[in-house]
């Protein structure tokens, strides 16, 4: 194996993000496995999202490095990082409401496959677009609901959705940010079991608010707090931690 390969799919060095004087990621030195389920948990406010903002380039690090399968892409630019396979997941209900699931799905494939296709009556005719569509939406349970428009969908659905489309970009690396935030109590299996069903290649890195989706889900946790990765381990490790919990609890929040 070249040093290329054994490399993991995300490495970050000593990443840090300052908003003013306020450090919202201090020194992250955080490493993701190929083929890793990777969840990153922690409270209100810790920085999960400004590092998935850095990692996908919404946001410019203020230090560190970023490498993405053994490539340094710290100064590469979002649409870049995209076509080197890292994609995340959006709030896709209010960009895409009046299409259907199979139109959103299918056009962001016809975009990938360089088709630049923008108009549905043209798409909707590609056969190969809409078997990948459709495959892509039965495996995120969205089968029954292909043609309805995303609008209404339950909202849990919805967030299927965005991961859906997410994947349509055929990533090696799969940033989801709370993908079970805001659904309903009893929509909620529905997507641990979706992105529990994600193909195993993938390499998926969850930020997740859910301890039972967490738990469920990972094979590797690290936990950031107040801008810093305060634990990692194994879910057994994590979730007998005690400085964890307390952080979680909020009994003592200045380990
Ligand atoms: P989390 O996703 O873990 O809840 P965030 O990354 O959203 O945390 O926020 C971490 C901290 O950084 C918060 O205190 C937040 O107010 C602050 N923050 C996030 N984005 C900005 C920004 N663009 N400007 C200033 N402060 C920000
Ligand atoms: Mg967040």
């Amino acid at each position: 194996m070249s040093a290329l390969t054994a490399s993991p799919a995300l490495q970050t060095i000593g990443l840090s993000k300052s908003f003013g004087g306020f450090k919202a990621n201090a020194d992250i030195s955080l490493s993701v496995a190929r083929g890793a389920r990777h969840a990153l948990i922690g409270p209100n406010g810790a920085g999960k999202t400004t590092f998935i903002n850095l990692l996908t380039g919404v946001l410019p690090v203020s230090s560190g490095t970023i490498a993405l399968m053994g490539e340094d892409i710290t100064g590469v630019s979002q649409q870049g990082r995209v076509r080197r396979g890292m994609a995340r997941t959006y709030q896709i209900n209010q960009l895409f409401a009046d299409l259907s699931p199979i139109e959103t799905v299918g056009l962001a494939i016809a975009e990938r496959q360089g088709a630049g296709a923008r108009w549905w009556s043209r798409v909707g005719q590609n056969s190969a677009v809409i078997d990948e569509a459709e495959a892509l939406l039965l495996r995120m349970k969205l089968g029954g609901l292909m043609t309805r428009r995303t609008a209404t969908l339950p909202y849990g659905k919805q967030r299927l959705l965005e991961i859906a489309l997410a994947m349509a970009c055929q990533p090696s690396l799969l940033l989801l940010d709370e993908p079970a935030a805001g659904v309903p109590e009893d929509e909620r299996h529905d997507v641990l079991d979706s992105v529990e069903a994600l193909p195993e290649d993938v390499t998926v890195l969850l930020i997740e608010h859910d301890m039972e989706l967490v738990f469920s889900f990972a094979d590797r946790i690290s936990v950031l707090v107040q801008g810093q990765l305060f634990a990692q381990g194994s879910v057994e490790e994590i979730s007998t931690d005690p400085r964890v919990r307390s952080v979680y609890l909020g009994e003592d929040t200045h380990v």
